[in-house]
């Protein structure tokens, strides 16, 4: 490495498919610079493109197979219980822990499921999946930068805040401001950080695109059901003005630093979502996943089966008269620590039907996390595993890859599973066995749920998001080390 400082800015579900014209019209001064000056193209993410694997292969330059990140959840060992992760799973050393190594100066901003916080050659800050700070032992490193930050910066925002981090119809202009607020803070301090301390090579990365594109996507999408042009006027351009302030956040920190490489890379891309599909009725449809007998889960099932599921009862609450019992509860569940929230999901696992009402002595196939990847309840593997590896194992995967690829959704009679993959096609190295047994990717439009076992008694559900993800996300760089060009 030569004594040319790199600076790295990660944009969480950025897109060349929104950048380009942007570009054109000459409203991202800053992107469009360094995509001539510099050498740039279409990133292909993980398959599928999920955020937590697709940044531990940024963070390891490994596939899942090797570095163990899989999904935003994970079965915990031997047992069926549903944890979600954090940096412990990542079992491959970061470029951070190599840099470090080397001597090399590291600051980590925000990069997703970095928490707990680990001791580098520099400094971190974690990001998304940081439990809620009031009850957790700080989420950077050293343990003082967060004084530091509150006292210099002010208060270091580290996601939307309680009150708009669920956005619904109604609340568009509280949760803009907010987006706002998170990237100015999130620029403030990674500028302050930039000139106090030392560096070799700055690891940043910003989330407010994800957000804004996951939540208000319909209002640029006359083809979305939720589109109206009343919002479309008033919203229509939030997703386009949202990326001209990443813009212009990039250019106030290149102005601070000379001689510096630039990297810029998402996760993945974006593009609109319209349904949500659910897995797992339609691996219970099929036979292969089974309820418990016993009074409770039957009591469950029949609750589910009649529309009383966590789905409905968020659309319920989500209806004008109810909105602000939504916004109570919200505020309830947000303002929670993270021990105290998993708990909650533990309530809601005991309210409606959910993986511990599964009767696993009957159960062949079953899926959890998004994207609804599908395991296989595999003997010798599984707790209470059924299926015999082997022939047994290579028939039911057969059997659901080809199920998979006929899968129709009832309203429209139309294909909505576009590839589907069997483990070994995906997943190579020490951690494969963890990974799912068949994997898939949607149709466009089109997401598998997961965030939540049974989140409704539909195969296919009209979608609370408006926007996904897409397996194109977008790396720009620029510095003495690359040639100018554009690879598409
Ligand atoms: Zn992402």
């Amino acid at each position: 490495m030569s004594n040319e400082r790199i600076f790295v800015l990660g944009v969480d579900a950025a897109t060349l498919d929104i950048i380009k014209p942007l570009v054109r019209r000459g409203e991202l001064p800053t992107f469009g610079r360094l995509i001539k000056e510099g050498v740039s193209g279409q990133l292909t993410s993980v398959t599928p493109p999920v955020t937590a694997p697709a940044w531990g292969s940024f963070a390891t330059g490994k596939k899942p197979g090797k570095h163990g990140l899989f999904n935003f959840y994970c079965r915990q060992e031997d047992s069926y219980n549903i944890i979600p992760i954090n940096s412990a799973h990542l079992r491959s050393v970061a470029i951070w822990n190599i840099l470090s190594e080397k001597g090399k100066k590291v600051g980590v901003i925000n990069v997703p499921f970095t928490y707990p916080p680990e001791k580098i050659n520099g400094f971190m800050i974690t990001g998304k999946m940081t439990p809620r700070r009031e009850s957790e032992r700080g989420f950077t490193y050293p343990a003082s930068l967060k004084e530091e930050l509150i006292q210099e910066v002010g208060d270091y925002r580290m996601d939307l805040s309680d009150e708009t981090k669920w956005y619904t119809e109604g609340n568009e202009d509280a949760f803009i401001k907010d987006l706002y607020q998170m990237a100015e803070n999130r620029a403030q301090t990674v500028l302050y950080l930039m000139k106090k301390y030392e560096w070799d090579v700055f690891i940043v990365v910003f989330t407010f695109i994800d957000d804004v594109q996951h939540w208000l996507w319909h209002y640029m999408d006359p083809k979305n059901p939720r589109y109206n042009t009343k919002g479309a006027k008033e919203y229509g351009n939030v997703i386009y003005q949202l990326y001209r302030k990443m813009d212009l956040i990039l250019e106030t920190i290149l102005e601070s630093f000379n001689n510096t490489t630039i990297i810029i890379v998402s996760d993945h891309g974006a593009g609109p979502l319209y349904k949500l599909i659910h897995i797992n009725n339609w691996l219970m449809d099929l036979g292969m996943l089974r309820v418990k007998e016993n009074p409770i889960s039957q009591a469950k099932l029949w609750m589910f089966k009649h529309g009383i599921n966590p789905e409905n009862v968020y659309s319920l609450l989500r209806k004008p008269g109810l909105r602000s019992l939504l916004r109570i509860l919200r505020r309830k569940f947000s303002s929670m620590g993270s021990e105290k929230r998993e708990r909650t999901l533990k309530t809601l696992r005991k309210i409606f039907l959910s993986i511990s009402d599964i009767d696993w002595s009957k159960t062949k196939a079953y899926s959890f996390g998004v994207w609804a990847p599908i395991y296989i309840n595999l003997k010798g593997r599984e707790p209470e595993g059924i299926v015999e590896p082997g022939k047994e194992y290579e028939d039911l995967r057969d059997f659901l890859v080809d199920e998979l690829r006929k899968l129709e959704d009832p309203e429209t009679g139309c294909r909505i599973v576009d590839k589907v993959y069997k483990r070994e096609e995906l997943y190579a190295g020490p951690y494969s066995n963890d990974a799912p047994d068949v994997a898939f990717l949607p149709r466009d439009t089109y997401m598998a749920s997961g965030h939540f076992e049974f989140l409704s008694n539909s195969l296919v559900s009209p979608s609370y998001w408006s926007g996904s993800h897409r397996m194109n996300g977008v790396i720009i760089m620029k510095g003495a080390s690359y040639q100018g060009g554009c690879y598409d």
